[in-house]
């Protein structure tokens, strides 16, 4: 089991615990449960190519959250506002993230189409986002480029066997 993912410039995506269990704790394992979501918060490791998303957000008022539907508010980004005056501008926004009630997640069309919006947001910070989805057996993690507009899955984690980490 690795939350560390290598990214296309070589450089290493790390995921850490306290994100990876806000978002993982919210996945779509009963039939009940609606979809959750929220923004990625990170930074760059100094003079390096790595990145590590250390905090995510999660839904709040406000939200549209259905079986298969999530739509974020615009009070998330208040958490991004908070953590980048606190850190000195250090931690930013680093991308999006869901949850889909399906095994191993793939994004639908619409996920395509919110993801090329937000890669095309000028106000973003470097040259890449991160869009996350976390499906019931696995979470899969795809890299977004500002300037073409593409994006790569560049890495799957699975969820069985990890209840005691
Ligand atoms: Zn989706």
């Amino acid at each position: 089991m690795s939350r560390i993912l290598t990214l296309s410039s070589g450089g290493r995506l790390k995921i850490t615990d306290t994100a990876w269990v806000k978002m993982v704790s919210l996945r779509q394992d009963t039939l009940r449960k609606k979809e959750a979501g929220g923004l990625l918060l990170g930074r760059q490791i100094l003079e390096s190519d790595d990145l590590v998303i250390d905090d995510v957000s999660t839904p709040v008022r406000g939200d549209t959250r259905a079986r298969m539907r999530f739509v974020r508010s615009k009070r998330h980004q208040r958490f991004v506002d908070e953590a980048w005056a606190k850190s000195n501008g250090t931690r930013v926004y680093l991308g999006e993230w869901h949850t889909h009630p399906e095994g191993v997640p793939s994004p639908s069309s619409e996920d395509l189409r919110s993801w090329r919006k937000h890669l095309s947001d000028k106000q973003i910070h470097g040259e890449a986002l991160f869009f996350v989805i976390v499906g019931v057996d696995a979470v899969r993690v795809w890299e977004g480029f500002r300037f073409q507009r593409s994006v790569n899955l560049i890495g799957e984690v699975c969820l069985h066997g990890q209840e005691s980490d």
